[in-house]
């Protein structure tokens, strides 16, 4: 349930409503806009009676929400959320990003990787120093030697890095080395309690959408971690297991209209994963691009045939670079934006 309130509603009158709810036992969450202010009402709302609530002098309307995300709900939020990943990095809304990096940190070839990135005009570095493998014995990646690694070239280029948190145990590592986004990859997309661990931080988090998962299940997971406190989710659909065996996974691309239709967090779109082959990235970033995704996530290795992980997939950086220049000109026929 949602509450619509006046314009002319004061802080006094928010803060006294907010009040009246929370002691029946909801949460609530204020979205303050340009030109409303809506109360989202978190809980078992059979407690409320919505006519009650209509007839107080400051509301405006009150609106059921039958969908089971509220936080993630863009009708709590009409508004896109932007979201601010340090670095004078912000993302959503108008704001568009491209992450890029190894699928692994491997070593010193990941600062070598790290300048072509951004010199290409990528914005963020990715790297997975802990890697979640179909089997135990392939690659499980260097650990904190690989956080290290990837905040020594975060530091050097002034660039956020995203990199994937697999244990609710590590979550104070992450934050101790002030690692600037998590990654949840899809293996962990209903890892609940890790979820909700990293619901406690204000990290912001790179959600990816479940191998086999709904829409609704992703938007779920992103609740999970809001109704902990963090609201700086970012949505990545990355392809989703189907019949389908010539690409990896099939990239679900209806998802970046239907996640922005459905919510006001970001949404980032992961070519590499969704197609598993270095020719099909291309195409298919550039897809993603002109339907809206907030973001790319491009894995890009300096010398893919050596890869330890996803060499397959991986862009050579000179590939990047061409693909780079067809993304911004993508961003500048449908959204008029000039990219650095
Ligand atoms: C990754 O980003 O390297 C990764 C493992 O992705 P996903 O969780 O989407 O498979
Ligand atoms: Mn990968």
């Amino acid at each position: 349930m949602i509450a619509i309130l006046k314009q002319s509603a004061s802080d006094e009158a928010v803060s006294h409503i907010v009040s009246w709810i929370e002691k029946k036992g909801l949460k609530t969450d204020v979205s303050r806009g340009e030109n409303e202010t809506i109360i989202g009402l978190v809980g078992d709302t059979t407690k409320i009676d919505p006519f009650l609530l209509e007839s107080m002098d400051v509301v405006e309307r009150v609106q059921r929400v039958s969908e089971p995300f509220k936080r993630a709900n863009r009708k709590f939020h009409p508004e896109d959320s932007v979201i601010d990943c340090g670095h004078g990095v912000k993302i959503g809304g108008d704001q568009f990003q491209v992450i890029a990096g190894p699928c692994s940190v491997e070593g010193e070839n990941l600062i070598r990787i790290a300048r072509r990135v951004k010199a290409a005009g990528a914005t963020m570095l990715r790297g997975g120093a802990y890697k979640p493998r179909t089997s135990p014995y392939a690659y499980q990646g260097m650990g904190p030697a690989g956080l290290d690694l990837l905040c020594e070239a975060s530091a050097e280029l002034d660039m956020p890095i995203v990199t994937e948190i697999m244990d609710p145990r590590d979550v104070q590592v992450f934050l101790n080395k002030k690692i600037d986004v998590m990654q949840i990859g899809a293996r962990n997309a209903q890892n609940f309690p890790l979820l909700k661990e990293v619901g406690k931080t204000k990290t912001p988090i790179l959600l990816k959408r479940g191998m086999s998962g709904t829409i609704d299940e992703l938007l779920m997971a992103a609740e999970y971690i809001m109704s902990e406190g963090n609201d700086n989710v970012i949505l990545c659909e990355r392809g989703i297991r189907t019949f389908e065996t010539r690409t990896r996974n099939t990239f679900d691309l209806n998802a970046v209209p239907v996640l922005h239709h459905l919510s006001h967090l970001p949404v980032v779109a992961d070519p590499s994963h969704a197609t598993g082959y270095t020719r099909y990235v291309e195409p298919m970033a550039l897809a993603a691009t002109a339907c809206g995704a907030n973001g790319l996530e491009i894995e890009v290795h300096d010398d893919p045939s050596r890869a330890w992980s996803d060499g397959a997939q991986a862009l050579t950086p000179d590939q990047f670079d061409d693909t780079m220049r067809r993304i911004r000109a993508i961003r500048e026929v449908v959204f008029q934006e000039t990219m650095e």
